[in-house]
């Protein structure tokens, strides 16, 4: 049994969700060439090594997720949590300044947050 990380339910047994395939990206239907496209309509890099993935939980939240997963050892690398927002840029640090009436606030009355760029804060 594979226990796979949702990142809107949690870690969920295999049957509960598909495995779509590997994940890449398309390309752009005005300027690619047949190759291109044959290319990523058919061929898969298969590696025994890191890969992304795309993954579909069918008998939870019902979405379409990114992990990354060895493929010779089963093994989920920085697994997003529940909770965790996908698709959104890292955490980035925030200084306020001391103008601010904000809880968290400095000793010097500064205050410093550590906010998500879609603007929720953890
Ligand atoms: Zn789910």
């Amino acid at each position: 049994m594979l226990l796979v990380p949702c990142p809107h339910c949690g870690p969920r047994n295999q049957s509960d969700l598909r495995l779509v395939g590997e994940s890449h990206s398309r390309p752009d239907p005005n300027t690619a060439t047949r190759e291109e496209w044959g290319s990523y309509l058919y061929l898969r890099d298969n590696p025994a090594d890191w890969l992304t993935e795309t993954w579909y939980c069918r008998a939870g939240c019902r979405q379409f997720f990114k992990l990354e997963r060895n493929t010779a050892t089963n093994e989920f690398r920085n697994p997003p949590m529940p909770g965790d927002k996908i698709g959104i840029a890292p955490y980035t640090t925030i200084d306020v300044g001391s103008s601010g009436n904000q809880a968290g606030a400095n000793v010097d009355g500064g205050a410093t947050f550590t906010r998500r760029m879609d603007g929720g804060e953890k």
